[in-house]
């Protein structure tokens, strides 16, 4: 369906081998439910990058021009009649979706990355323009129930990253139990993992860092982490046989997985939130013996993402960041 729209500022990209530049982009004046927010801050995603230059072009191919962006934090410009969390001036939030048909049986059980008809903030198939959704590079006009709030007193640009690192890390964290007296390992000390030991710190689990460079042990202490394990060590790694109750395993160059399920203990579980390009090899006997579980998880559902932001507030959680301007 075709609607009134108006012109807004966006960093864009025009093909695979252009960068981002200056460019306009229609957006569509908000309707009732709408939210429109000014962006404030907008975190740069590896999925960002793959995504301008489409490298996932086998699921996902990108269509041009694109305007990535989804870890956003800006301020609410207008509000559609029917809004009644926001109004003008207030902070917002948006994450990696802004819509789902709210009908299906993911959608009523809270977890809306999953609902078959999700719309991801950029790239996906816009209802109400045509073409392509435009991501958080750009001024954004969003559906209500797809806005979040952010604790006002974290650092705004450092919150940006918890709407899509934050969120894939706590999520699974959660839904596998970690808390107190569990042992848990971080594989990969990078945007996901280094939110992940800050969560692990904070639920007072004892959070273990993987990592096969010497060098990073300080950064992982520094971070929260109880422990840094360099996984090149055989020896190392062979006193951990066993002892993991949940490990996290963020990396998404290819790797000796096998090495950490070998970790887990009887009933323990690897979760995996990085994509390596190449399938992993995976030992049956590996599986069988502990009834290990090796699992994924894709960020969170929208309630769930207010529970992270929420509980980033409470705890004082953001991400460490290096803040550059968008012309760059
Ligand atoms: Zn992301
Ligand atoms: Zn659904």
């Amino acid at each position: 369906m075709q609607r009134s729209s108006y012109n807004a500022k966006a960093y864009s990209a025009a093909s695979e081998k252009s960068g981002l530049r200056s460019a306009t982009i229609p957006r569509r004046e908000p309707l009732e439910r709408d939210v429109q927010i000014e962006i404030l801050y907008c975190g740069i995603c590896h999925s960002d990058l793959h995504s301008v230059r489409n490298e996932w072009s086998e699921f996902m191919a990108t269509q041009y021009p694109i305007v990535p962006g989804h870890e956003i934090v800006g301020r609410v410009t207008k509000v559609g009649s029917g809004v009644t969390r926001f109004k003008e001036g207030d902070l917002a939030a948006v994450g990696c979706m802004v819509d789902s048909d709210h009908t299906c049986a993911q959608c009523k059980a809270g977890l809306e990355q999953f609902c078959p008809n999700m719309v991801l903030t950029f790239n996906s198939p816009d209802k109400h323009l045509g073409g392509v959704t435009y991501g958080g590079y750009s001024d954004i006009v969003v559906d209500e129930p797809f806005v979040l709030r952010v604790p006002s007193h974290l650092g705004l640009a450092a919150a940006a990253p918890l709407l899509c690192a934050g969120i894939t890390t706590y999520s699974p964290m959660r839904h596998h139990g970690v808390g107190k007296g569990k042992k848990v390992g971080v594989v990969g000390l990078g945007g996901l993992g280094h939110m992940a030991v800050k969560f692990g710190r904070a639920f007072g689990a004892h959070v273990a860092v993987f990592t096969t460079s010497p060098h990073k042990k300080e950064d992982a202490l520094r971070l929260g982490a109880d422990e840094v394990i360099l996984s090149r060590d055989a020896n190392e790694m062979k006193k951990h046989e066993r002892s993991f109750d949940f490990i996290l395993d963020a990396v998404s160059a290819d790797h000796d997985i096998n090495a950490y399920i070998n970790l887990l203990a009887v009933d323990g579980n690897l979760t995996l939130v990085g994509a390596p390009a190449e399938p992993l090899r995976v030992p049956a006997f590996s599986l069988i013996m502990g009834r290990r579980n090796l699992s994924g998880s894709a960020i969170g559902g929208i309630a769930e993402t207010q529970e992270m932001l929420d509980f980033c507030g409470k705890h004082h959680i953001t991400a460490d960041i290096e803040v550059i301007p968008i012309q760059k």
